[in-house]
């Protein structure tokens, strides 16, 4: 039997539009494969496969959804839309917390109130990052198992704000269980952390006006008794770029215009920052101040926020140094130099940017020689150990200077997370750890380039974890059950194909890029030359997985999980390979020297990582190592959804968010689901909701398992669409199901 035929004239039903999502349609008259329907007083007509059953459950917004009724996209998108018109932005799907951000305050739904409120009420809460995190918590306490939250979206969801909510949980939950509570320091260490990153990681985006530009794990690590004993932070992919420029409309870190706006007046002076405008690397984003941020507040906070986490006044008002160096290094210019001819032009400090050259290299310690010879000419070895020093063109000196600047900045950001791991180190060894992750969602852009193939990267390898932690959780409800069920093959939602065309070896995306990088005379072009020669040898099915874009000879498509994404190829061996030449190693060395701050930042820097390392082999390394970690961990997943493009509240976009659904995974799980019994009802719910009819009375009079058997006997179904298990009748599909509460209803 097929769907169209069993609608009937009036009947609700979801229809599927192309501007809102689904709609709550009634059926109005059907013809073939046609359905005309209404939505108030407009009607139009669908397509019988863009019309799903209306569910009773979702009009009410239920908490979890893996107890709806029927359980399709359009009861997903009415049940949260319901619940988000009443403002409940928490959903649960099973185990899965689906956010949805208000853009906007809800009253009362951080107060500590309210989080003593989530203490006492434990299990029974409703959804809520408290929820989970009083969940995680306790499952770590009763299994002796760490755990993990996974809190993933794409920029603008709420991941930050939502992590930030979990740790403040965790303190408060960790405190409430122990009676003596010495890790005072380390608590604090973990609140006051944020201010600190987000000060230094943080940035203005179009997307979102607190964005953080790098991924972040925190461990938050516990005692047998379950009190706070220390934390553990790792970063991922710091956007180095940010440094030197930021698109229109957006700006560069945080913390450059917050130290510009709310250093005192001896500080200003004794860096120069008198004319912060005037900046470079500020300007180029024409974008001075963000909405609702009080830079100069901030900068208070922050440096508060420091000392608590273990950096003193006096290392602060050192690392403003290197920060007031990198912004005066900006300001620097070259001009070609006088006589020099074609292409033997080399650059110059211009003379208007003198100044700036001698404030950068008193900043820095060095002499403002040595500076401009390290920004302007390359040493490059002969052979038998023999020397000579080439004078760069304008451009390559400018790229010198950024390059610089980048690398000074991120070995900052890797040296503050090192010092800020120190504080909240464990004194003892911890007995287990919450694992917290905020990491950059799937990204795609108009313009795609090596950043956004190993952020998607990794988002395919967390996606492959989601996919085959929801796979063992439902064998394992069928086999609770008793029931022997074949489920869908995993490989018919499993993304290792794409994986494989991306990191396996010998030939794919990462190999064949690192190939280039490793031979002199390695390019872009010859990269995706390569790949497109390579395609056919790749996994078989690769073929339809990624291919060269016609007519545009540098871009290549890969098809991922979540979407198809045309990178573009060109940079892709200079980002990855990101060097930094030795007279910019020689000169950070020389200042290491005066500056002792810059000394031990240098650790933390390229100049420390081996020569043959590029950054997808450290990338890569860290998502493995990521990967180990929690695969030892029991995770918990929590989907933060943006409900509109434009940060504004009360703006549910239906499509945007069943996007955000069908990506995360969410609908996957439910796939999964459904592939092997779409449908579950305990034997009660079969004789609470028949029971009552002409068909389902001698059931009830029998109650429990024979009664939801014989209630099931005594209608048309065929025996084949369920099986019973121990406590749960299994339907085999949504569509059977539909017809047994049609034909229910209509006696
Ligand atoms: P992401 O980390 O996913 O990029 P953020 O957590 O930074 O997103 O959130 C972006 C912005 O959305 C925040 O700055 C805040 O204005 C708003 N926001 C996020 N979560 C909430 C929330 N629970 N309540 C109110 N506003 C929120
Ligand atoms: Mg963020």
């Amino acid at each position: 039997m097929t769907v169209e035929n069993s609608w009937v004239e009036g009947s609700p039903a979801y229809a599927l539009d192309e501007q809102k999502g689904w709609l709550r349609v009634r059926v109005a008259s059907v013809a073939g494969d046609k359905v005309n329907v209404k939505d108030g007083k407009r009607s139009f007509t669908v397509k019988a496969r863009d019309l799903q059953l209306s569910s009773e459950k979702a009009l009410k917004g239920i908490e979890d959804m893996i107890g709806l009724d029927i359980l399709h996209e359009g009861a997903i998108q009415n049940n949260v839309e319901v619940r988000y018109g009443k403002k409940q932005i928490y959903t649960y799907v099973g185990t899965i917390l689906v956010s949805i951000n208000p853009y906007e305050q809800i009253p009362n739904l951080y107060t500590e109130e309210t989080i003593r409120d989530f203490l006492q009420k434990g299990a029974k809460a409703p959804p809520h990052l408290y929820s989970v995190s009083d969940n995680v918590y306790s499952q770590m306490l009763t299994t002796g198992k760490d755990q993990s939250m996974l809190i993933s979206g794409e920029s603008g969801a709420g991941k930050t704000e939502a992590t930030k909510h979990c740790l403040r949980y965790l303190t408060y939950k960790a405190t409430e269980n122990t009676a003596f509570d010495g890790s005072n320091l380390i608590k604090q260490c973990i609140v006051d952390v944020n201010p600190v990153l987000e000060a230094f990681g943080n940035a203005k985006t179009k997307r979102n006006n607190n964005s953080s530009r790098f991924g972040k794990l925190f461990q938050v690590q516990f005692d047998g008794k379950g009190a706070i004993v220390g934390g553990n932070l790792i970063s991922y992919l710091l956007e180095k770029s940010r440094v030197v420029k930021a698109n229109k409309g957006e700006r560069g870190y945080h913390i450059f215009y917050q130290l510009c706006k709310g250093a005192s007046k001896k500080q200003i002076e004794a860096l120069s920052l008198e004319d912060y405008k005037e900046f470079e690397y500020l300007k180029k984003g024409d974008c001075f101040d963000v909405e609702d941020m009080n830079d100069v507040e901030e900068f208070e906070k922050v440096c508060a926020a420091m000392s608590k986490c273990g950096i003193q006044e006096e290392t602060q008002s050192k690392m403003f140094s290197i920060l007031a160096a990198i912004l005066h290094l900006g300001n620097i210019n070259f001009e070609e130099k006088e006589g020099g001819t074609g292409e033997n032009d080399y650059g110059e400090v211009s003379q208007a940017s003198t100044k700036s050259l001698n404030v950068a290299a008193i900043l820095l310690g060095v002499s403002p020689k040595l500076l401009q010879e390290s920004l302007s000419q390359r040493t490059m070895g002969g052979g038998r150990g023999s020397i000579y020093k080439i004078p760069l063109g304008c451009k390559n000196c400018m790229d010198s200077r950024d390059a610089l600047c980048k690398e000074m900045y991120s070995m900052l950001f890797a040296w503050l997370i090192h010092v800020i791991n120190i504080t909240m180190a464990s004194k003892n060894d911890p007995k287990n750890f919450i694992a917290v992750l905020d990491i950059f969602g799937f990204e795609v852009f108009e313009q795609n380039s090596f950043e956004q193939l190993c952020i998607n990267y990794a988002n395919e390898v967390l996606h492959q974890q989601f996919i085959h932690h929801y796979f063992k959780l439902e064998q394992e409800e069928y086999a609770t059950e008793g029931l022997n069920v074949e489920i869908l093959q995993i490989d018919q939602v499993d993304n290792k194909p794409v994986l494989q065309l991306m990191t396996a070896k010998p030939i794919s995306v990462f190999a064949l890029l690192e190939e280039q990088c490793q031979i002199a005379r390695g390019s872009d072009e010859i990269f995706i030359d390569r790949f497109t020669e390579c395609l056919t040898k790749m996994d078989a099915k690769s073929s339809c997985l990624a291919s060269r874009v016609n007519r545009q000879p540098t871009i290549f498509e890969i098809k991922h999980f979540a979407g198809t994404v045309k990178y573009d190829a060109i940079g892709f061996i200079e980002k990855n390979k990101d060097p930094l030449h030795v007279d910019l190693q020689n000169l950070m060395n020389i200042a290491a020297k005066k500056n002792e701050l810059l000394g031990n930042v240098l650790k933390f820097g390229t100049t420390n990582r081996k020569m043959n390392t590029t950054v997808i082999k450290t990338f890569q390394k860290q998502v493995n190592g990521l990967m180990e970690l929690l695969d030892k961990t029991e995770p918990n997943y929590v989907r933060c959804i943006k409900p509109n493009e434009r940060k504004a509240p009360q703006q549910f976009e239906g499509p945007l968010i069943l996007s955000q659904m069908r990506y995360s995974g969410l609908l996957d799980s439910i796939r999964i689901r459904q592939a092997g019994y779409a449908v579950r009802r305990t034997f009660e719910d079969i004789i609470d909701l028949f029971g009552n009819s002409k068909l389902g009375r001698a059931g009830k009079a029998e109650g429990g398992k024979q009664g939801a058997l014989s209630i099931l006997q005594a209608t048309k179904m065929s025996p084949d669409a369920y099986v019973f298990g121990k406590t749960k009748v299994f339907f085999k599909d949504v569509d059977n199901y539909a017809h047994l509460l049609n034909e229910m209803a209509a006696i």
